[in-house]
């Protein structure tokens, strides 16, 4: 890498800049990508692993956001077969719920609609089959149900996204984690970047035509060091999952809402089950304790008392 002219560098070794590296590498470019720790070792590996065509976003009414993210999922299934699976999500809802059972099944064929039909159909799901499915759920506050299909990773996020990056390489891709963009500037002919390689402890340079700021929520910090600005601003906002023994074996997502009538989940992950998130709004960017966000008291019981009362 050192000394090297590339027509692209990547910052950021997210599934962002993961992507963007195979993308762009299988296309013809000369890329670089740098990470600065490990691949996939901030906010991508602390995901719900879910690839999801944004069922929530059709409370918004937003029909053509839903259809785009339904294409991407479609697309990124279809090009990984075996890191992906389609699972069934069955929301029960009781009279937390924003809307009735037979509103929601509504809803759900129209997201099977702009899905393109990829998946299995979604079905109602009286009370009465919510119990006989998922015996875990307290049926005594539920109005029905729904069940639909999204996606979710066969592994983890670290895991598909340290594997994109590492796919990016056999397009000629040149990939390193513990190297950090430290300064960026901009001559005639394209960026001129000062690395860190954090493990050596020596400093590299490379010429790039074009940076790819994939910073995640350092964004705002790699922007300031190549002086670009945007008109867009970051909202930091922080979710915790709670791990706990496996609840159910049956490979369902199981989906409720909280007392603020937000979704939340129930995930397997092998022989837990894993109840999430909360989304808090983090003032002034990542809280911090040596690079990790961590949970707080008040984050352990995320929709209130919501995952208590409909769980037996
Ligand atoms: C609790 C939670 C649950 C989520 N669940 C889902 C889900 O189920 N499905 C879904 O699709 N999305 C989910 N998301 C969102 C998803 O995780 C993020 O959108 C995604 O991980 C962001 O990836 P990124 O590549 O942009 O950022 P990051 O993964 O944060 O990567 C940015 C990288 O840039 C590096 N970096 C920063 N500055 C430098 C520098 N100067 N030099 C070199 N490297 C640098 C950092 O070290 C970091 O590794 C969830 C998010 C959270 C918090």
């Amino acid at each position: 890498m050192d000394g090297g002219t590339f027509d692209v560098l990547v910052v950021g070794g997210g599934i962002n800049g993961a992507v963007s590296a195979l993308a762009l590498s299988s296309h013809g470019l000369r890329v670089a990508l740098v990470e600065r720790h490990d691949f996939a070792s901030g906010t991508s590996q602390e995901s719900s692993c879910m690839v999801w065509g944004g069922f929530k976003y059709l409370e918004s009414r937003d029909l053509k956001l839903v259809a785009g993210l339904c294409d991407s999922r479609n697309r990124l299934a279809k090009a990984f077969p075996t890191r992906l699976a389609e699972t069934r999500f069955l929301a029960a809802m009781d009279h937390g719920a924003p809307f009735p059972p037979w509103f929601a099944s509504l809803g759900a064929v129209a997201y099977w609609g702009l899905g393109r039909l990829a998946t299995q159909p979604p079905r109602h799901r009286p009370t009465e089959t919510i119990e006989r499915l998922e015996p875990a759920v307290d049926t005594s506050l539920v109005r029905g149900g729904i069940e639909y299909s999204d996606y979710l990773l066969v592994d983890n996020d670290a895991r598909f996204v340290s594997e994109l990056a590492l796919q990016s390489t056999r397009h000629g891709a040149v990939i390193a984690n513990r190297v950090e963009v430290m300064a960026a500037t901009h001559a005639t002919d394209g960026w001129r970047i000062g690395l860190r390689d954090l493990a050596g402890g020596r400093d590299l340079e490379v010429t790039a035509a074009m940076v790819v700021n994939a910073g995640g929520p350092y964004v705002p910090d790699v922007g300031r060091l190549t002086g670009t600005t945007t008109e867009h601003r970051l909202v930091f906002s922080k979710g915790i999952h709670l791990v706990v023994p496996q609840i159910t074996d049956s490979g369902r997502i199981l989906a409720f809402f909280d007392d603020h009538e937000r979704l939340f989940y129930l995930l397997p992950m092998g022989e837990r089950s894993v109840i999430g998130t909360t989304d808090t709004p983090v003032a002034g960017g990542v809280g911090h304790r040596g690079g990790q966000v961590v949970p707080a008291r008040a984050d352990q019981r995320p929709g209130g008392s919501a995952p208590a009362a409909l769980l037996r």
